[in-house]
C-alpha cells in the first residue's frame, strides 16, 4: 500500500506546482522540476539541486565526504538528514527518471 500511496502524494504536489507529473515524457519544465528539488533539498541554485539529485541517485550515504550542495562541509554536518530522507526507496523511481531527463538536457545544452 505505502509503496503506491507515497509516490502518489508526491506526484500530486509536484503536479500542482509544475503542471506536469513526475512520470513519463517531459519536453518542457525541467527548470520547474529543478525548482521543486531546490525547495526539497534546501539549496538555492539549479546546479546545487542537480548535484544533490545526482548524489542521491548515484551514491549511498557517506557522512564523511563533501556535501554535494557545494558548501565545502562534510555531508554529516550539512545535508545529512535531507539526503537520508530522499534516498528512501519509495522516491527512487521518480528521482532516477528526473535525473536521467535532466542530465540529457544538460548534455544537449553543452
Ligand atoms: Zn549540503
Amino acid at each position: 500500500m505505502q509503496e503506491y500511496v507515497i509516490p502518489y502524494f508526491f506526484a500530486v504536489e509536484y503536479y500542482k506546482k509544475y503542471s506536469t507529473y513526475p512520470f513519463g515524457e517531459r519536453q518542457h519544465g525541467n527548470k520547474g522540476i529543478l525548482s521543486f528539488y531546490m525547495e526539497k533539498f534546501s539549496v538555492n541554485t539549479y546546479d546545487k539541486a542537480f548535484n544533490m539529485l545526482k548524489y542521491i541517485v548515484m551514491n549511498s550515504y557517506r557522512g564523511h565526504i563533501s556535501c554535494p550542495c557545494g558548501s565545502g562541509k562534510r555531508i554529516r554536518q550539512c545535508h545529512k538528514n535531507t539526503i537520508i530522507y530522499w534516498q528512501q526507496e519509495k522516491y527512487r523511481k521518480i528521482f532516477i527518471e528526473d535525473y536521467y531527463n535532466l542530465s540529457k538536457e544538460r548534455k544537449a545544452n553543452e
